[in-house]
């Protein structure tokens, strides 16, 4: 997908300059070779029908129950001995923020004249149409925080630890949001020109 560089100091005229071009926002920490390459298949018209074949399915795990025993359940593989999980719920009023895929937090609360901290993990409701690939990453994600608070080396060796793919899949679910971001709402699509 190599693309030959625009000749320095040349201007963006005509159609070019009327659509600007999405700044990828999702991609904002990779190298701009991979930039290009991902901005050479969205311009291709390429993007979805490239997920679509890499990531055909969407997962089963529908409900907030579901969620949190998913979540358990690589959380007592891996995190056994760490803090314990109050809550794992899809949240429908968390958006996405550039370069924070969920939430995790420490709810405070007083119980019984006692201030007793809680963790949990919040998954914005758009990864319920996600595919399980992604679903995955995002959970292992939160979970390594549990752990590892910055998104150091130590913390991106636990993710890898829990999800062998977690890089490739880090990338790819940030080509899903970009996309997803790209693509008209379907009820907006235009018809077929004649
Ligand atoms: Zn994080």
């Amino acid at each position: 997908m190599a693309s030959s560089p625009r000749p320095a100091g040349s201007v963006d005229t005509g159609a070019a300059a009327l659509q600007p071009r999405p700044a990828l926002p999702y991609l904002g920490s990779y190298p701009p070779a991979l930039r290009q390459q991902v901005q050479d298949l969205i311009d291709a018209g390429r993007l979805g029908s490239w997920l679509q074949q890499r990531y055909p399915q969407v997962h089963t795990v529908q409900t907030d129950r579901l969620l949190y025993e998913y979540t358990m359940e690589l959380k007592d593989r891996y995190l056994r001995s760490s803090v314990p999980l109050s809550k794992v719920v899809y949240d429908p009023k968390l958006h996405i923020i550039r370069n924070a895929l969920g939430t995790h937090t420490t709810v405070a609360r007083v119980q019984g004249g006692k201030l007793k901290a809680k963790r949990e993990i919040r998954v914005a409701q758009l990864f319920r149409q996600a595919a399980p690939e992604f679903l995955k990453m995002i959970v292992v994600h939160e979970l390594a925080h549990l752990r590892e608070r910055e998104h150091d080396k130590a913390f991106y060796a636990l993710c890898a630890h829990m999800e062998p793919d977690y890089h490739q899949l880090e990338f790819d679910l940030r080509l899903w949001l970009t996309w997803r971001e790209l693509a008209p709402a379907p009820a907006a699509a235009p018809a077929h020109p004649a």
